[in-house]
């Protein structure tokens, strides 16, 4: 067993660093308080060759592992952490559902844009009455001649405001197996797009109205049966959310770590105080246990799909580690911290959607619970007996 970064990964790490400290460093403030897709870091990150690490260079990506995507974000994160959100896409969001699924011509028309940093793609999954029950989604697909009628409504798509195409998990028939999902484009007839809503993180969505949406049979991505592919898949992009959770957690951390050596008061640092000290040493520890849960679920998932209990145990311990430590680190910088003039705010709010989106805690444990009891347990409500229902 062996705890350091290859000489490699070291590289790699160091170049990152490099760039996101010349190129994004300089407006991480504005570019945190601006709720559009940030496009032109994107363009820079593709320049640089950190759009699609993890996906094959046949297709336009890197063909690089997903400990290196991991190690992206964590640098790119500790120079600006709104940054991390265009490595998350370029790496581990639906782009990477689409690049494992779609036909050459699906990737020909949406990847490549996507990969070079031109346009940015949103993933239509929740509905009102289907959040944790995503199983439970309406939108439909019924086929017609040579294509498909879309009707629903999908909410909370992020980059929904500025998205080009949507990969949108849909209906087809009854029953998890009738689950799949297609690709919309952003001008189809019958697909409207709502006004722009905002969540805590100043981020933005729209919902989505499908209403008699005619798609092209090309626009399938997976059919009937595909909703397991999916969600194999989905756990690549928790390991995106689980490594923007810590890496701005450590980004706290670090802020608060150099106010507490220089912010003095009743004449000596605030590092001196025991009762922040303590602060710190449990923030080191959630921080240093967070992040080896982390790097085993991406180096183990090596460049297939990581394991569903070892991305539920990290993404549950990363989500809460990342939101604790950037909440302690307002406590520790006073209002410097709790100020919009700081990024440590900005990142606690972030952090906080992370224990919701794709996965929340509740639903992770209960993952992991049915591992270690080794059973499932269903969340519905038990059916009636035979006899009951005849009642
Ligand atoms: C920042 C952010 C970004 C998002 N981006 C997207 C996106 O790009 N695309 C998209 O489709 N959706 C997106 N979502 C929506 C996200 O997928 C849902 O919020 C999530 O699935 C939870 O659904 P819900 O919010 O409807 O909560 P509900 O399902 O209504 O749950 C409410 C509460 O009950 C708990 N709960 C529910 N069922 C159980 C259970 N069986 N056991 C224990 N507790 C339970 C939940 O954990 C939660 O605390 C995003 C959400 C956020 C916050």
């Amino acid at each position: 067993m062996n705890f350091d970064f290859t000489e490699e990964q070291k590289l790699f790490a160091e170049s990152v660093r490099r760039f996101a400290e010349t190129n994004l460093k300089k407006d991480s403030l504005p570019r945190a308080h601006n709720p559009r897709f940030p496009l032109d870091v994107a363009k820079l990150m593709s320049q640089q060759g950190l759009m699609g690490i993890t996906i094959p260079e046949a297709d336009g990506g890197q063909g690089g592992a997903l400990m290196d995507a991991v190690i992206a974000i964590e640098q790119v994160a500790a120079a600006c952490p709104r940054s991390a959100d265009v490595v998350q896409f370029g790496n581990f969001g639906p782009i990477r559902t689409f690049a494992e699924y779609g036909t050459d011509y699906q990737k020909k028309r949406w990847l490549e844009p996507c990969l070079k940093g031109q346009a940015v793609m949103s993933l239509g999954m929740s509905e009102p009455d289907a959040g944790s029950a995503v199983t439970d989604l309406k939108t439909s697909a019924k086929p017609d001649g040579n294509g498909y009628i879309l009707n629903g409504t999908k909410v909370f798509s992020t980059f929904s405001p500025d998205a080009i195409v949507f990969l949108v998990y849909v209906r087809y028939g009854p029953g998890v197996g009738g689950i799949g999902s297609v690709l919309v484009e952003r001008e189809t007839p019958g697909f409207t797009i709502g006004p722009p809503q905002e969540f805590m993180s100043g981020e933005q969505w729209s919902e989505l109205h499908f209403d008699n949406c005619r798609i092209p049979t090309e626009n399938v991505l997976l059919g009937p049966g595909g909703f397991k592919k999916q969600m194999a898949s989905f756990n690549v992009e928790r390991l995106g959310n689980t490594a923007r959770s810590l890496a701005l957690g450590r980004y706290c951390y670090d802020r608060a770590r150099e106010h507490a050596n220089v912010r003095q008061q009743f004449g000596r640092p605030l590092a001196e105080f025991q009762g922040l000290q303590w602060k710190f040493a449990d923030m080191a520890i959630k921080l240093e246990s967070a992040q080896l849960l982390l790097y085993r679920a991406a180096a183990n998932a090596d460049k297939g799909l990581p394991s569903a209990y070892e991305t539920a145990v990290a993404k549950a311990a990363c989500n809460q580690a990342g939101f604790e430590i950037a909440h302690e680190a307002i406590q520790i910088m006073g209002a410097a911290g709790y100020s919009k003039s700081s990024l440590v705010e900005y990142c606690m709010r972030r952090c906080r959607g992370w224990m919701i989106a794709g996965g929340s805690i509740e639903m992770l444990k209960n993952r992991i619970a049915e591992h270690v009891l080794d059973r499932r347990f269903d969340q519905r409500p038990p059916k009636p007996k035979a006899s009951e229902a005849a009642e």
